[in-house]
């Protein structure tokens, strides 16, 4: 999956994603990239959260959602993010995948489990596009 977020000159914040046909998109499948909550959601008085890896997963914990509320909650991108790993990896020990959050002033974080880094790329007019690379959560977290 690829997941964007982007925050417009009016302030109004976008999420899209698209999500690879090669390996999980079966005839039939929808996937969690297109459901909302899912693979993205946006709020414009808060923030954006997308997601990747195993949708199967994901979409029964909607970290996406999971993360925009959590900001809105008062907490930083930064707990936002773990607070949404953390929901699924307390009931899927095997699962793989990353969510990035920003809130609506910009500020963002991604937390990720079952690789050893991730990697993302932020961009603004203020800075030419910057790849930073998160490291994940251990394995027996
Ligand atoms: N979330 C995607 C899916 O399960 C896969 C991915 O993130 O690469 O369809």
């Amino acid at each position: 999956t690829i997941g964007m977020i982007a925050i417009d000159v009016d302030h109004h914040i976008h999420t899209g994603t698209s999500t690879n046909g090669a390996r999980n998109k079966i005839p039939g499948r929808v996937g969690d990239s297109p459901i909302a909550g899912a693979g993205s959601y946006a709020d414009n008085e808060v923030g954006a959260a997308v997601a990747t890896g195993d949708g199967d997963i994901m979409m029964r914990f909607l970290p996406s959602l999971l993360a925009v509320e959590a900001m809105r909650a008062g907490k930083t991108p930064e707990a936002a993010v773990d607070v949404a790993i953390r929901r699924i990896i307390n009931y899927h020990k095997d699962f793989s995948g990353a969510v990035i959050a920003v809130n609506r002033l910009g500020n963002y974080a991604a937390a990720c489990y079952g690789m050893p880094e991730f990697p993302f790329v932020v961009s603004s007019p203020a800075q030419a596009v910057l790849v930073k690379t998160v490291k994940c959560l251990p394995s027996e977290t």
